[in-house]
């Protein structure tokens, strides 16, 4: 059986002509590390808030992604990039006024102990620059993940990113923890479980000689498997983390920017006090920025001792584009959309856990939710092929989603901050759908 990009002969009898040319020049131009989502991949040509167009003109409900989180092109984004870029783009070594206004109102949307925010242009450069600055102030080296984390690329960061795979191997200054997850530890034990690993995590450092300097928690437990996790569930190991002189990041690259709906921040959910929070994805919708907010008394500390220049991270068009989305998101009231739809969405998908035996745990926080499928509800056995055989068929019937999770059995929905009910209604028929059709 012949096999492009990874997909087998089957599936690609069923591309076209132009998708099988178009993966070729993919595989022959950026290499095999560059992997394709769905077994028919999409060839994407436009996208208008939550729709995305293929070649065809087909269109597809974009429940999956959270770059363009605020819609798909949206229109005051693109006409305040544009503005920007017709008038000045350059480095951010010179004064300018735009990349501190843009500053003072991302500030505004933290509580006035985090103080200080530094601009780059990817979540893995913000996760490498909190990293290097809580190594600075702590004077040590190690740090706690979780046991499926994803945090980014750089080499220091992918090292603590368990999640890409095998060949990933952790190095000695690296502990992890379990993931916090209600579903398998039980809501009643997860707190305490977390703690303890925190506790016991801190205490092997010691023991080997290791000095702690940060705890690094992507606070909806994305890659791990979308784990919400009831309000304030992590509150106690990160506590006791920061009392031992942890530095607490919270990667927020995946639940900020008001997805979780309670806040603009998902740690607030949870009660927390980080010391750097770091940013990312839906910062510019889809303009890279990216950046990190942290205490003053943490960020100085680097800042004094090392210069910071970063060609792109905050350059006017990016801050333009960064701008324009807090407006969005003010004007538009999207925190209360995610709120709103989320709930309706949490709702209708637990509904679905009536009919369909798959459904092991539907959770949720704002429009960020995941539906765990097994094939048994007591031994709870993932049912990572079913989940596989879902996303691919909602994909075919015009609704984009992922799966998550160490085994890939975790639907993962995280539909565009623009949702309405009517999409959400698409959206769980669809799930409904795939699940009746799905291969026991
Ligand atoms: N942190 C988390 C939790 C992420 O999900 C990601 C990206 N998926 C990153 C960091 C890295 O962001 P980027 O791809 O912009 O480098």
């Amino acid at each position: 059986m012949s096999m492009i990009n990874g997909f087998t002969s089957d599936d690609a009898a069923r591309l076209s002509e132009t998708e099988r040319r178009l993966i070729e020049r993919r595989e022959r131009l950026l290499g095999p590390a560059y992997r394709l989502f769905y077994e028919r991949p999409l060839h994407t040509v436009r996208g208008e808030g939550v729709w995305l167009y293929d070649s065809q003109g087909r269109r597809y409900l974009d429940a999956y992604n959270n770059v363009v989180s605020v819609g798909h092109c949206h229109p005051r984004v693109v006409e305040a990039m544009h503005r920007q870029a017709c008038q000045l783009n350059t480095h951010t070594r010179y004064l300018q006024e735009g990349i501190l206004d843009y500053a003072e109102q991302l500030l505004g949307t933290f509580s006035a102990d985090l103080d200080r925010v530094m601009f780059t242009c990817t979540g893995s450069e913000a996760n490498d620059l909190a990293l290097r600055i809580a190594r600075h102030y702590t004077g040590g080296t190690g740090v706690i993940i979780t046991q499926f984390a994803y945090h980014g690329v750089t080499g220091d960061i992918a090292e603590l990113s368990p999640s890409l795979g095998p060949a990933m191997v952790l190095p000695s200054h690296v502990r992890t923890v379990r993931a916090p997850d209600a579903y398998r530890l039980g809501a009643e034990n997860v707190a305490a479980t977390f703690a303890a690993d925190v506790r016991a995590a801190i205490e092997d450092m010691r023991a080997h000689g290791i000095r702690p300097a940060a705890i690094l928690l992507d606070g909806i437990f994305s890659s791990d498997g979308v784990l919400p996790g009831p309000q304030g569930f992590i509150a106690e190991g990160i506590a006791l983390a920061q009392a031992e002189g942890l530095i607490y990041i919270a990667d927020e690259v995946q639940p900020g920017f008001a997805r979780t709906g309670e806040a603009m921040w998902g740690y607030v959910r949870h009660g927390l006090r980080p010391d750097i929070v770091t940013l990312g994805k839906p910062m510019g919708n889809g303009q890279p920025i990216a950046g990190i907010v942290g205490r003053s008394e943490v960020v100085d500390h680097f800042g004094r001792n090392m210069r910071y220049f970063n060609t792109f991270g905050g350059n006017p068009v990016s801050c333009a584009a960064g701008q324009a989305v807090l407006d969005v998101i003010r004007d538009e009231q999207l925190q209360q959309r995610a709120k709103e739809i989320g709930s309706y969405l949490l709702k209708g998908l637990g509904q679905l856990a009536e009919r369909h035996e798959l459904i092991g745990d539907v959770r949720g926080a704002g429009l960020f939710l995941g539906v765990e499928l097994v094939s048994d509800r007591v031994s709870k056995q993932p049912a990572a092929a079913q989940a596989r055989q879902v996303v691919n068929a909602m994909r075919e019937n015009g609704v984009l989603i992922s799966a998550a999770g160490p085994l890939e059995n975790v639907l993962k929905i995280r539909p565009l901050l623009a949702f309405t009910q009517e999409h959400a209604d698409v959206l769980i028929n669809a799930v409904d759908t795939a699940l009746s059709d799905v291969q026991r």
